[in-house]
Formats: structure tokens, C-alpha cells, sequence
């Protein structure tokens, strides 16, 4: 993979960078900057080479159509914060406005245009269609460095097409993400455990299928856990459960013991009433979920504390531990606990300790976890996922 030190002298160039800024607002106000701070590694070397940054993103799904909701004009004006230096906005992404920013730019300075998500054409099943809006894009450009990993596993006009309208490379964030993902497939020291939950076990069978061949233990937790339950024959009231999965999963069980891996599944479950922050809940054991006083119609909300014990036993004593998907729905406090033991079991953990996945992420800085209490944050769950799956990743292969 080409990386910033094939692009050689860079004094007076322009060269447009590929972030992922698509940080979550509430209100217009951003209320986790991690995606940003995440850029800034790249941008700094960037402008102390003495390019001249033309910084490109998407935000959100405003459908190709222009939003104000999800102009980039807050994000600007925050990188310009972390980089203590006036970054300047172009309300238009192409056309003569857009052309005036980046040719009034001086050595080093920074424009953020707006959101390409406003153009129907950056998500064009069209590969003409891309590849005439990556070449509009690329006008007045001299090179491309594609710096939003949470955006290399998708096939669009300003990750894959772009890159090959201009000179390119890989940014820094790209570079440490691969990294670490490397680490964690070639590399990885055993005792190997990954930790998976959150709430569609059929996002997550193909990274299952690929990681079974590659680790130690398996941890389920989360919404994924009731059909696994299930696919054991358990009954799981009203919990989530995939039906269509069933059959799938009781493959990936009968591997699993094939392969020597240890598949650990909870013992007890926190089932509550409703699906509600304030709902009547207890602790019951993970096969009698409809024993509990409500019968049918409970819901399997989090992993039991004993549950919790076990896994951030098992965490502690691992070399390598990646963990995507929370244990439960940490987003309501009666149900955050078995989460909150995972994390800081992974904090704990002298192994190297990844978290990977866009909730998963927000979990943890939501329960006051520092990104410096693990080893490593993905900021791109569906990336590294598609990675761990084995799967190519399009933005990335233009890169080679
Ligand atoms: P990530 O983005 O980290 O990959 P997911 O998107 O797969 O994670 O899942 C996150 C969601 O899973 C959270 O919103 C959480 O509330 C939900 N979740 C976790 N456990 C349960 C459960 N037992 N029932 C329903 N939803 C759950
Ligand atoms: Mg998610």
C-alpha cells in the first residue's frame, strides 16, 4: 500500500484529503469529536510539507441532496479549534466558489468544502457516474490521500475513483488502522479472544465464520446471544432472536468444537419487562428466561453478573482480545453493567486490547472510558469487520 512518503515534495501542492468527519450532532452541536481528532495526525504532516489541504468528507445520510442538518460547517470550525489554526469553509463542494477557496489557499493552510453526500453521484451504483464526478472533484488537484478508514470498505467516487484520478496514497489513520487489524489476523499472540455482541447476529456471522479459524475463545454476548440460546434449544421470550440464522449458528457451534475453539455463551441473563429504561428487570438463569415472572413476554436486555465475571476473567488472562458490539442495551443504565465489566476488563487486560465498531466505540466513551484505556479504538466498525472477515476492501485495493 502507497503511504504519504510516496508523494514525495509536497511544498505548494494541492492535495485533497479523504476524511471520515461523519461525527454524530445533536442540535448542530457535535457531540463526540473523535472522528476529527482521529484526521488530525494526517492533516499536521500534511501541512507541515507544505501542501495546501483540500479536506473532503461525508456526514451523515442526507441522500444526495442538499441538507443543511449535515453541513460540514460545524466540523470545520472544530478542526480549526484542535488545530489552533483557521481552517476555512466552502459551502459548495464543486463550481466556481469551491475553486476560489482552494486557489486562495497559502502553504499549509487547510479548506474543509461541503459534504459529498449532497451529490447523488458520490454513492452512484454508476461506475461512469463516479468516475466523472471523482475527475470534477480531482480538477486543480495535483494528489489524493485517502484518509477515512470508515469509508475504504465502500466502492464511492471519493474513495475509490478519486484515487485513481490523482497521484495517491494512504493517509496516516489508514496506515495505523491496517496495523492494527494486521496484528490482529497475521499476528496475533494467543491466548486470542474476541468478545462479540450488539444487536444483529447476521451482521456479524462473517466475521464468526472468519475468526473461528483464528482464536482461542469466543465470548457472545449482547442481542446475538438469544439465537445462539436458541440455537441450543432454549426458549428466549421475547428477546431478539433471528429465526433464519438458527441453522447457521448451530454450524458455527459444531465447528467451533471441531476446531478446538472454546465458544462461551452466558450462564444468566438480566430479562426485563418492556423495552423501557425504567422497566421492572432481574437476574435470570440464561435457560429459564421464560421461568422468570414474565413469562413470554420478557426481554433479554443485558449478560447476568455472573456472566460478567466470566468473561472479564477470561479477558484478563488473554494475549490478544478484540471486542466488538456491547453486552447489552448500554444506552439505558439498568442494562449497561455487563458492558461496562467487559470494558474494563479490556482495560485492564495486559494483553492488547482493541475495541472495534461504531457502538461499540460510543459505548465506551459514554460510560467514561478514555480512548487511552485500550490499546486501540477502531474508528471504522463496518471496515475492520469487513477486514477481519477476510473480505478485500475497494478503497484500499486502489491503494496497492
Ligand atoms: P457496533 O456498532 O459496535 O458494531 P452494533 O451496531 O452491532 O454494535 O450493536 C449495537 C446495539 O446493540 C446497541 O444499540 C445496543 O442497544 C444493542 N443491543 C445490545 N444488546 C442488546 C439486546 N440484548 N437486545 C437488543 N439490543 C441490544
Ligand atoms: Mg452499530
Amino acid at each position: 500500500m502507497r503511504t504519504l512518503e510516496s508523494l514525495g515534495d509536497l511544498r505548494s501542492q494541492t492535495v485533497i484529503v479523504r476524511c471520515d468527519l461523519n461525527v454524530p450532532l445533536s442540535d448542530g452541536q457535535i457531540t463526540d469529536d473523535g472522528r476529527i481528532r482521529a484526521s488530525l495526525t494526517t492533516i499536521r504532516e500534511l501541512s507541515a510539507r507544505g501542501a495546501r489541504l483540500v479536506v473532503i468528507s461525508h456526514l451523515g445520510r442526507p441522500g444526495g441532496v442538499i441538507d443543511e442538518q449535515y453541513s460540514l460547517r460545524p466540523v470545520a470550525a472544530r478542526m480549526g479549534e484542535l488545530l489552533d489554526t483557521p481552517v476555512s469553509f466552502s459551502d459548495t463542494l464543486l463550481g466556481h466558489d469551491a475553486e476560489a477557496a482552494r486557489t486562495g489557499l497559502s502553504d499549509g493552510e487547510v479548506l474543509v468544502l461541503e459534504n459529498l453526500r449532497f451529490h447523488p453521484e458520490e454513492t452512484s451504483k454508476d461506475a461512469q457516474v463516479r468516475r466523472e464526478f471523482a475527475e470534477q472533484l480531482a480538477q486543480g488537484a495535483d494528489a489524493f490521500v485517502s484518509d477515512g478508514f470508515g469509508v475504504v470498505h465502500r466502492q464511492q467516487a471519493s474513495v475509490t475513483e478519486l484515487a485513481q484520478a490523482l497521484p495517491s496514497a494512504a493517509g496516516r489513520l489508514v496506515e495505523a488502522e491496517l496495523g492494527v487489524l494486521k496484528r490482529l489476523t497475521e499476528d496475533a499472540r494467543s491466548p486470542y479472544t474476541v468478545v462479540l455482541g450488539g444487536s444483529k447476529v447476521s451482521d456479524k456471522l462473517g466475521v464468526i465464520d472468519h475468526l473461528l479459524k483464528r482464536v482461542d475463545t469466543l465470548l457472545i454476548g449482547g442481542g446475538m446471544l438469544f439465537t445462539f440460546l436458541a440455537a441450543q434449544g432454549h426458549d428466549v421470550g421475547a428477546s431478539l432472536l433471528e429465526a433464519d440464522q438458527l441453522d447457521r449458528v448451530r454450524e458455527y457451534l459444531a465447528e467451533a468444537e471441531e476446531r478446538g475453539v472454546t465458544i462461551v455463551l452466558p450462564t444468566d441473563v438480566v430479562v426485563a419487562q418492556s423495552f423501557a429504561a425504567d422497566a421492572a428487570h432481574l437476574v435470570v438463569a440464561a435457560d429459564a428466561i421464560e421461568s422468570s415472572p414474565f413469562g413470554e413476554t420478557g426481554l433479554g436486555l443485558d449478560i447476568g453478573p455472573d456472566t460478567a465475571r466470566r468473561f472479564a476473567e477470561i479477558i484478563r488472562e488473554s494475549a490478544t482480545v478484540f471486542w466488538n458490539g456491547p453486552m447489552g442495551v448500554f444506552e439505558m443504565a439498568a442494562f449497561a453493567a455487563g458492558t461496562r465489566a467487559v470494558a474494563e476488563a479490556l482495560t485492564d487486560t495486559p494483553g492488547y486490547s482493541v475495541v472495534g465498531g461504531g457502538d461499540s466505540a460510543a459505548a465506551v466513551r459514554q460510560l467514561g472510558f478514555a480512548d487511552s484505556d485500550f490499546d486501540h479504538i477502531s474508528t471504522g466498525g463496518g471496515a475492520s469487520l469487513e477486514f477481519l472477515e477476510g473480505k478485500s476492501l475497494p478503497g484500499l485495493e486502489v491503494l496497492a
